[in-house]
């Protein structure tokens, strides 16, 4: 077999998942009463390589996630700069304070905001690459769903959970409004695993409208992922987090 095969199999991969998602995301916007152009789909890019991303642009993918600095920053650096140009590049994982440095330097949003001293050092990173972010404060869901809820470590089979108690939320909203180089977009959540995604998507959707009485311009709702992508939209998400359904199982790092 050769590359240039290979790569048409791939591409034929990513539109045959692309189009399923996109018509999942259609059909869910249907059935909720809402516009298409409401809910932005971000593809979640991470354990895949940079060749991936590119027909994923070529494709008309407009927005990619990635969760870890380390691969993340090699494989945006190394892609062609009219590709680049083109993406909107979402820093959606946890974040150890010490990587902000260098997240600042590509992301153009950061959807895990779940502590004032990452607010402090993604701020001071910002500031210094000249750069103004975006910033989602990332909800933790998992105590709203309670005791049915499996507690699970991130690994390649799915996200670190984490986030910030829902009581804790205005606060450090607050304090990403104050930061003059972080733009506060809205809230992100995880459904945690063995509850309802609908329940916990349903509080989301309270505490961001709880969160725009008091800041209107920040309006987006990033929740839902390959397996809970109607619920969110049911409940009001914009911008959905899409992995797997459209590359295909993530590889193992061995
Ligand atoms: C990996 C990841 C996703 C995508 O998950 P899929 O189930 O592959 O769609 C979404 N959100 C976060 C925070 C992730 O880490």
């Amino acid at each position: 077999m050769t590359s240039v095969h290979d790569a048409a199999v791939r591409r034929a991969e990513l539109a045959s998942g692309l189009a399923k998602v996109q018509e999942r995301i259609r059909a869910a916007c249907m059935a909720a009463g809402r516009a298409r152009e409401d809910v932005q789909l971000i593809v979640v890019t991470k354990f895949f390589p940079g060749a991936d991303i590119e027909m994923l642009c070529e494709l008309g993918v407009t927005d990619i996630g990635e969760n870890r600095d380390q691969e993340a920053s090699a494989k945006i650096a190394a892609l062609p700069p009219e590709v680049r140009q083109r993406l909107q590049v979402h820093f959606i994982g946890q974040m150890q304070t010490n990587k902000a440095r260098s997240v600042a330097t590509y992301a153009d949003t950061v959807h895990s905001i779940d502590r004032d001293k990452l607010v402090i050092a993604l701020e001071r990173a910002a500031a210094a690459a000249g750069r103004d972010i975006g910033a989602l404060v990332q909800v933790n869901l998992d105590a709203i769903a309670g005791a049915d809820a499996i507690a699970g470590a991130g690994d390649a089979a799915g996200p670190a959970r984490g986030g910030i108690p829902l009581d804790g939320v205005a606060e450090l909203a607050n304090i990403v409004a104050a930061a003059p180089h972080l733009r506060l977009r809205g809230l992100m959540g995880v459904a945690p695993l063995g509850v309802d995604p609908g329940e916990v998507f349903a509080q989301l959707a309270i505490a961001s409208r709880d969160l725009r009485s008091d800041h209107p311009g920040a309006t987006w709702i990033s929740a839902g992922m390959s397996a809970d992508l109607e619920s969110a939209v049911a409940n009001g998400a914009t911008h959905l987090r899409v992995g797997s359904a459209i590359l295909g199982s993530r590889p193992l790092l061995g």
